[in-house]
């Protein structure tokens, strides 16, 4: 068996810098983690809004297994689609404006399921550079031709638009982009849609309960739909429990239903879990106060950083990445980080483009200023 081939693979990983490790956490998330038994600040979570250790949440997940117990038993086509799905299902859409919504167990399968069960060979899918690894893989999956765009390059997307004349058209796009921190320009890329009869795969994992007033999502911060918006967010991120919704008119839904193998083929998530996403949609609405505290601390950290030896990258969400450049610097820098207490994880190669390594440095509403003057004040004696 050639396990050495393995061994030689991940050792070069190793050599380039790119080699992928977890560390183990104890207890819930939080700003403040023990990891390995020693305790950090973390700026890595997608918690945004600090609801993953909420106990009002907490308190759901426990009521809706005590109800609906610990598993769903089957797919949702079979015996699996329990009432609490469905309830969550319908606040999902009322909540973003969308005539009807799909549960998937995560936005992963989200992603694979929609674009494999809207278009396959004779169609095509256009996609931005640097959309999530899930839309990129869906697109894959779906055997449609690829076209991909430049980052937010709406010029090179008409371009390919104009040049496609026949079979379905699907556009992708992150709506936040999740290791950039910016948005999608919605506004151009709606208007392409309409001009060239476009569908649109808006993956707003890291705008729902963030942007908007009341946390609907990008849409919301926009103030723009259109039937032609397939909306998908996660519920693990700024929800703060676990999975993923597809948002959109009835017939499309209906198709998921009928199309999307990774809904279809699939054990139904444990219905405890939508018990409990129910009480998180209802304190996502309330928390405006949150949300202006985070873009607070947006403003705060980019200030604070201002004239650093390495630049954070345009961003006004809670996703603020601090170009380094080389793997190994940025390694070295979320180290130097890590031995002073402050947990920011480096992200590179694959996940970003070659010579493009960086911290990912992102907040949650539940961090207090003195957590941000600690980053600041690390950064600053770091870069000297
Ligand atoms: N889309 C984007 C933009 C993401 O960042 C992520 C998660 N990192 C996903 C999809 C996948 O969501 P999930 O974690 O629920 O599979």
């Amino acid at each position: 068996m050639p396990f050495s081939e393995l061994q030689l693979q991940l050792d070069e990983r190793a050599a380039k810098g790119i080699l992928r490790r977890r560390r183990i956490v104890a207890g819930a998330q939080h700003t403040c983690l023990t990891v390995d038994g020693k305790q950090y600040i973390s700026f890595c979570s997608n918690d945004y809004l600090g609801l993953a250790n909420h106990p009002r949440i907490v308190d759901a997940l426990k009521s809706g297994a005590e109800r609906h117990g610990a598993g769903a038993g089957a797919a949702h086509l079979v015996s699996g689609h329990n009432i609490s799905h469905e309830t969550l299902e319908n606040e999902l859409a009322a909540f973003v404006g969308k005539p009807s919504a799909l549960l998937f167990s995560t936005g992963y399968m989200a992603n694979m399921g929609v674009v494999q069960a809207l278009v396959g060979r004779d169609d095509t899918v256009f996609a931005d550079r640097l959309n999530h690894a899930s839309l990129n893989d869906a697109m894959q999956l779906s055997r449609a031709t690829i076209r991909r765009y430049r980052h937010n390059d709406i010029g090179q997307l008409e371009t390919l638009l104009r040049e496609t004349q026949k079979g379905r058209k699907l556009v992708l796009t992150d709506a936040v982009f999740s290791m950039d921190g910016d948005r999608a320009l919605l506004p151009e890329l709606l208007y392409l849609c309409e001009k060239y009869d476009a569908w649109l795969l808006l993956d707003d994992a890291h705008g729902f309960g963030v942007s908007g007033s009341k946390g609907q999502g990008t849409l919301a911060h926009f103030g723009l739909d259109s039937p032609r918006i397939i909306y998908m967010a996660t519920l693990g991120k700024a929800a703060g429990v676990f999975g993923a919704f597809v948002a959109a008119e009835k017939i499309v839904i209906e198709t998921l239903i009928n199309n999307a193998r990774s809904y279809i083929y699939t054990t139904a998530t444990p219905p405890a879990l939508s018990f409990a996403l129910i009480e998180s949609l209802a304190l996502i609405a309330q928390v405006g106060e949150w949300r202006a505290h985070l873009q607070g601390l947006i403003t705060k950290l980019r200030n604070g950083l201002d004239g650093l030896r390495w630049a954070l990258l345009e961003s006004n969400t809670p996703i603020q990445p601090l170009m380094i450049g080389g793997n190994q610097a940025a390694l070295d820098l979320s180290m130097a980080l890590r031995e002073r207490g402050i947990w920011v994880p480096a992200i590179r190669p694959s996940t970003v483009p070659e010579g493009t390594a960086r911290l990912r440095i992102t907040l949650s509403a539940a961090h207090k200023e003195s957590d941000l003057d600690a980053l600041i004040r690390n950064l600053h004696e770091l870069a000297r």
